[in-house]
This record gives C-alpha cells, structure tokens and sequence, in this order.
C-alpha cells in the first residue's frame, strides 16, 4: 500500500509560512494499490489529491463534520468523469447523501453534488466492508455526533486510521485491541496535557493518551494527525519531542510511506 498524507490540521484549514512544515490542510490521507484508491476523510487536503480516475476510487468517510468533507466541493476527485463511492454512517438520521446534501447545496454551497461531473454514489458505512484488495472494519470513536475508526487490512499489512478520538481508559483498551500489531496507526494529538483540561468533551485527544494506546496495541509506528489550528510548526515540533519514541511523531501534509 503506497500512502500519500494529502492534509492533517484539525477543525478548520490554516495557511502562512509558520504552517508550513506540517500543512494546514484538514483531512485527508489517499491509500493506493495498482487498481483502487481509497481516500480517508475529504477535509481541504483532497484538492492536492493526484489523478485517479484510471483506478477504482472510495472516499470513505470518518464522519461529516465540515473539516471532514470541505474538500469535495473543489477536489479532482469530484470534478473526473468517473465513478466514485462514498462511505459514511447514518447520523441524526440523517443517510450518508443527506448528510452531505445538507452541507453541499445552497445556500451553504452553490452547487449540489448531483451537477458535478463525478458520478457518486453514497453507501451506508458499516462495522465492516470487502472493497476490492480491502478488508476494512470500524470502531464507533468517542466524539460529539459519533465518527468511526477505520482499520484496512491489504496485502498483509493493517493500517488504522483514529482521528477526532476522545480517550477514556476504557475507549483505549478497545482502540489498543484494535489496532493490535497494526503497521501504522494514525491518532488524534490535537490537544496538550493542559489544553485538553479546558477541551473536555470536545472529542481530541493528546500525545500522552496516543502514547498509551500505541504501547498498548504493539503497533509498528504511530503518527499523530488532527493537529490544532493553533499550534504552529514550532509548537509542534515541541509537542512531537514528546512522545518520546523513535516510532512515533507527528504527520505532515506531503509525507509519502510505503506500508
Ligand atoms: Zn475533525
Ligand atoms: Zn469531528
């Protein structure tokens, strides 16, 4: 699996030269093999997302809170002619093309995704999915309004992607249990240990939390994504020292790894 890291800020996009070491995209992270391309989250990262048209694509979708699927709207992978699926969970009862009608049609955004040149086709997002060269299985998250952590096993390897994630002690023990011996798992870092007593509730976790579960799953490497709008690149340089491992650091926008 080649992975292309397309955007990792969270909550809203930022932009300046003091961003520019870890991108100030919001979500998005491209899984390729030969013939699929699977896109996690379709936050503003997803306008830099490469030609896939000759590939069968997916956009699956942690949920749709706005940084999540702000780059729909503009990305190539809407504006190709061809056919693309997209995956998200019923929420407030509202199906997966509801949720995204909501945000995507006037006046909110003037055009609805029916006039893109895409053909899209929404699906319910369930605990699990055959796509193609994937097995994918989800965990409800803990964050406001529910989302989903994804895990995709291809080719013998197993990524597990856990952004907008609230730790408790009981929600790590299952995340550790499912990430066990991932090869890459993703982890919302948004917070420091003091931000996070002001923050509670509101669905981020830390370095120190991330720390924990990646100990506990016996996972190869750790990247944390969902960085705060706040945090600069010195910030978080700062805030990457500690974790401590040689296996664990913070993504940045552009990163390609080969899993
Ligand atoms: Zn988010
Ligand atoms: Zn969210």
């Amino acid at each position: 699996m080649k992975l292309t890291v397309l955007g990792v800020r969270g909550s809203i996009p930022v932009s300046g030269k003091e961003y520019n070491e870890f991108g100030g995209a919001t979500s998005c992270i491209l899984v390729e093999t030969a013939g699929q391309a699977v896109f996690l989250d379709a936050g503003s990262g997803m306008l830099k997302a490469p030609r896939t048209e000759d590939k069968k694509v997916s956009v699956l979708l942690t949920h749709t809170h706005a940084d999540h699927i702000i780059g729909l709207g503009l990305s190539p992978v809407l504006l190709s002619r061809h056919d693309v699926d997209i995956y998200a969970k019923t929420r407030d009862g509202l199906n997966p093309y509801e949720q995204i009608k909501r945000f995507m049609s006037p006046p909110l955004w003037p055009a609805p995704v029916e006039v893109y040149p895409a053909n899209v086709n929404f699906h319910e997002f369930g605990d699990s999915l055959e796509l193609g060269d994937f097995e994918i299985t989800t965990m409800e998250s803990n964050h406001p309004g529910g989302s989903l952590v994804i895990k995709l096993k291809c080719e013998g390897k197993t990524i597990v992607y856990a952004t907008d994630y609230e730790h408790t002690d009981e929600k790590n023990d299952e995340l550790a249990a499912f990430s066990k011996d991932a090869d890459l798992l993703f982890y919302d870092g948004q917070y420091t240990d003091d931000e996070y007593e002001k923050m509670k509730g509101f669905g981020h976790s830390t370095v120190r939390e991330g720390m924990k579960v990646f100990q506990k799953s016996r996972a190869r490497r750790l990247l944390f994504v969902h960085h705060d709008p706040r945090h600069d690149d010195e910030k978080l340089r700062e805030m990457e020292k500690n974790c401590g491992d040689k296996n664990a650091s913070f993504a940045r926008e552009r990163m390609l790894i080969e899993v």
